[in-house]
């Protein structure tokens, strides 16, 4: 087998790798983004159906406090619409019993991507040159060399599927995720990887459903969609409709820790019924049900991702370290950020130090 010579490596093709590739194609350096899924964007992913991409990773940026996020936007010439919060809210008791409650509208204001979140990753693969992005490259080991690393592709402790030798690597993949999954050669300082599997992976132990229905009942209920229930299974409920366009949707997360979960039939069977609790009986015929356990995501939580994360933590990179080996590996990947780490606008601003 070959070993393919570039200049940088990134390893992981979610919204910090592919960012960074798209910063490091502007300098006109040879790259490779390798990714381990059959699919690019990692968190992001917006199935479609009927036109409409329901957002199971990141739905919301917040152009007012996200300034990365509004300028990607527009220079990728996507459109952002307003989250819906029009109407009166519902509140269910532990006992079941649903009430109407105030609405109110979140401050900063919450926007969604036309396109859904995908969009985002498909525009940003679209400039990309050809051949710069690979599927199914599971990096399993990177070894130390004079003047740079060799990374290897395939499953721990078998023949290597494919090699690169490059001048620099990008990590662009949850600190804990490195730490659990992938091999240095020499060891790196027990502190390092300390620090590294120490860092949470944000939302990495939730689960998010999105119910599409031919006609928004809800709106015309004076109800924004908005709801929050103490008995489960989902904990937290917002509109994911695209403003006056059919299909129309209800979103939200599973109040549930992940190791209790248990059965997804039965888990949607409980949802569609507290749907209907909440909001009557149109909400028991949806036209489409997606739900995604990221909690079982190989490529995105660990073991130590299962129990809940009740505060969203103060990232930085790794014991402080934003690159080792003398500069050969850099880290990237939203939980490196010092600002905005978790949000899509970490991500962004740990590629921009990485590649910087
Ligand atoms: C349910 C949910 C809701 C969220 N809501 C919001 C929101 O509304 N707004 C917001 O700003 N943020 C939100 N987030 C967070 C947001 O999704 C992340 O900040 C962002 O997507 C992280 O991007 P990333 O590129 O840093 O990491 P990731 O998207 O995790 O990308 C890492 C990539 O590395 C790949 N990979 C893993 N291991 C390997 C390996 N060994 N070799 C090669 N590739 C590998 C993965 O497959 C993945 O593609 C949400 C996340 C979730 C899960």
């Amino acid at each position: 087998m070959s070993i393919e010579m570039v200049d940088t490596v990134i390893v992981g093709g979610g919204l910090s790798g592919l960012y960074a590739a798209s910063l490091l194609a502007l300098k006109n350096e040879s790259f490779v983004v390798l990714e381990a899924r059959d699919r690019l964007g990692g968190r992001i992913l917006s199935p479609e159906f009927q036109g409409f991409f329901s957002d199971l990773g990141p739905s919301w940026y917040w152009p007012d406090i996200h300034p990365r996020m509004a300028r990607l936007i527009q220079e990728l010439g996507l459109k952002g619409y307003r989250q819906f919060e029009e109407g009166r809210g519902r509140f269910q008791n532990p006992g079941g019993t649903v009430q109407t409650v105030r609405g109110y509208a979140t401050e900063p204001l919450s926007w969604r991507l036309v396109g859904g979140m995908i969009a985002l990753i498909s525009e940003l693969c679209a400039g990309l040159p050809e051949k710069a992005v690979r599927l199914h490259h599971p990096v399993c080991n990177i070894e130390k060399k004079d003047a740079g690393a060799l990374v290897s592709v395939g499953q721990l402790e078998e023949e290597p599927e494919a090699q690169f030798e490059a001048k620099k690597v990008i990590l662009a993949l949850p600190p804990r995720l490195t730490a659990s999954t992938i091999l240095f050669n020499p060891e790196l300082p027990a502190d390092l990887t300390q620090a590294m599997l120490k860092i949470g992976t944000w939302m990495a132990g939730q689960a998010k459903f999105y119910v599409l229905y031919e006609e928004p009942f809800w709106h015309r209920a004076g109800l924004s969609g908005q709801a929050f229930s103490q008995r489960g299974p989902m904990a937290e409920l917002h509109d994911g409709s695209n403003q006056n366009r059919a299909p129309y949707g209800l979103t939200g997360f599973v109040g549930i820790p992940a190791v209790q979960r248990g059965n997804q039939d039965l888990l949607i069977e409980a949802i569609l019924e507290q749907l209907t609790q909440i909001y009557g009986a149109p909400a028991a015929q949806p036209a489409k049900i997606f739900y995604k356990d990221w909690a079982c995501e190989p490529f995105t939580a660990t073991r130590l991702d299962q129990p809940p994360m009740y505060e969203h933590p103060l990232y930085s990179p790794p014991a402080h370290q934003t690159s080792f080996w003398n500069e050969t590996i850099h880290f990237a990947g939203t939980e490196t950020a010092s600002q905005h780490g978790g949000y899509l606008e970490g991500a962004l601003s740990a590629a921009e130090r990485a590649v910087g």
